[in-house]
């Protein structure tokens, strides 16, 4: 713990945390050496761990990225993190992110941008982007400021930015881990997972983090498996489906070619593969920007200057009073997400773009429940370029928008997916491979990533 506090303090200048909690770290880090002492503790005593600033603390500062969340200090604890106190994880600080969750390269944070620790070979003094929403998780995991971090995924949160630092991220089955004390985006595309520096260690946190809480109705009564027992078991005879359709245009030849690799090596460890066609994926994206800004402005709503954080120091009425804590504690990005969000939900475009948008989310999910009867698990790129420039597409939505192409569908799906590193572009920079699986088939997922791996 001492260790990476150290690390923390140096490496200042990447800007992962938002706040560092050095004096509680060292008290559960001693309560831990008591129990490892006596020989006991949990599966995780002792792991210093990042948690992303989404997820509740109890009296400590969460901001979720946003300026509107000034000094809210939670009076509880999500049960994700009471889960991993439980089972012994020591808490270093609150990890930045983009405020709300939405973006893709932790740009929209009101606490600045996160540095990715890669840098391009030849590229001068670029500063690149760790990806987002979980760019202090993926960042900070990457340049050992913790030894795992939790993160979530609304769109592509953990796989995109795993994928763009070389750390393994994985999106679990929506229910499989309770959204409890999770600030909320999109309820129904939300869900937690870790971010770690290998398969392993992903397994592990996992297994801590998920299971059934009847405090999140969604969450699902499930038993949790033990992920890390199917690590190195054989792949021989799984099927693995290659979707045509997410050959999309401009995509790097870099990254053709390490998913043509991908599919060696899962032919070396005794897969068959199969081509499959997903014809609704070019769906994805729109219906994603749709259906998750309308659930966002619902979500939004709840910050009025009243129950949390920041109010407006100057108003005449009530009225007045929600108009400028909003105006003054929402960045751009969250802004332009309530306008749309609250566009596609109004009288009169309800059902041109609301409902539609449910429609073909619903087709997108039997388009995958049928490519599953027919293959155990799907194997695509995590994202369509490597970590791109800071500030590259901050002035195009649209541009950053496209960076999701590959990760809204498990979302909207429910499916679990997860990003492993597997390679490199010509600059040097990690590329990721995503696997997707059947729901709550996490187990068979876990074994092919740690093939990849
Ligand atoms: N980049 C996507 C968005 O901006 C996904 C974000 C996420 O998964 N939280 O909405």
């Amino acid at each position: 713990t001492d260790a990476y506090l150290t690390r923390i303090e140096k490496a200042k200048a990447l800007n992962a945390y938002v706040t560092v909690t050095a004096d509680k770290a060292r008290d559960m880090a001693k309560a831990s050496d008591a129990k490892l002492a006596k020989g006991e503790g949990g599966p995780i005593e002792g792991v210093p761990l990042g948690i992303k600033d989404l997820f509740c603390t109890e009296d400590v500062l969460t901001t979720a990225g946003s300026h509107i969340l000034d000094g809210f200090k939670p009076r509880y604890e999500s049960t994700v993190t009471s889960q991993l106190w439980r089972d012994g994880g020591v808490m270093l600080g609150k990890l930045n992110m983009d405020e709300f969750a939405m973006g893709s390269s932790n740009e929209t944070s009101f606490y600045g941008n996160v540095v990715n620790p890669w840098r391009r070979e030849d590229g001068g003094n670029t500063d690149l982007t760790p990806g987002g929403s979980s760019g202090g998780s993926s960042a900070s995991v990457a340049a050992r400021l913790c030894a795992a971090a939790t993160a979530t995924d609304t769109g592509g949160s953990i796989r995109q930015p795993a994928s763009l630092t070389n750390t393994v991220g994985v999106k679990p089955t929506y229910g499989r881990v309770s959204r409890w004390g999770v600030v909320a985006f999109a309820s129904s595309l939300d869900q937690a997972g870790p971010i770690a520096q290998d398969v392993r260690d992903a397994a592990i946190m996992l297994k801590s983090m998920a299971g059934h809480d009847p405090k999140d109705s969604t969450s699902v009564d499930r038993p949790v498996p033990d992920y890390e027992a199917v690590l190195g078991q054989s792949l021989k005879g799984l099927k693995i489906g290659v979707p045509k359709e997410y050959r999309v245009d401009g995509m790097p030849d870099e990254i053709e070619k390490l998913w043509a690799q991908g599919i060696e090596w899962m032919k070396d460890a005794g897969c068959e593969i199969v081509d499959i066609s997903l014809p609704m994926t070019k769906y994805a994206l729109p219906v994603y920007y749709i259906v998750a800004p309308a659930e966002a402005s619902s979500n939004l709503a709840r910050y009025d200057g009243v129950k949390y954080g920041l109010r407006a120091k100057e108003y005449t009425d009530i009225t007045s009073m929600y108009e400028e804590t909003r105006a003054e504690g929402f960045g751009d990005e969250v802004k332009r997400r309530i306008l749309i969000g609250t566009y596609v939900l109004s009288a009169g475009y309800y059902d041109a773009y609301y409902l539609r948008a449910q429609k073909v989310r619903k087709r997108i999910f039997d388009e995958f429940t049928d490519a599953f009867s027919k293959v155990d698990l799907i194997l695509t790129p995590s994202a369509p370029s490597a970590a791109f420039g800071l500030g590259e597409k901050t002035n195009d939505p649209v541009q950053m928008y496209l960076n999701d192409v590959f990760t809204v569908t498990a979302n909207l799906a429910g499916l679990p997916g997860a990003s492993v590193p597997a390679g490199y572009d010509r600059q040097g920079l990690p590329l990721g491979l995503q696997l997707l699986a059947k729901p709550f088939d996490e187990e068979t997922m876990f074994k092919g990533l740690f093939a990849l791996e």
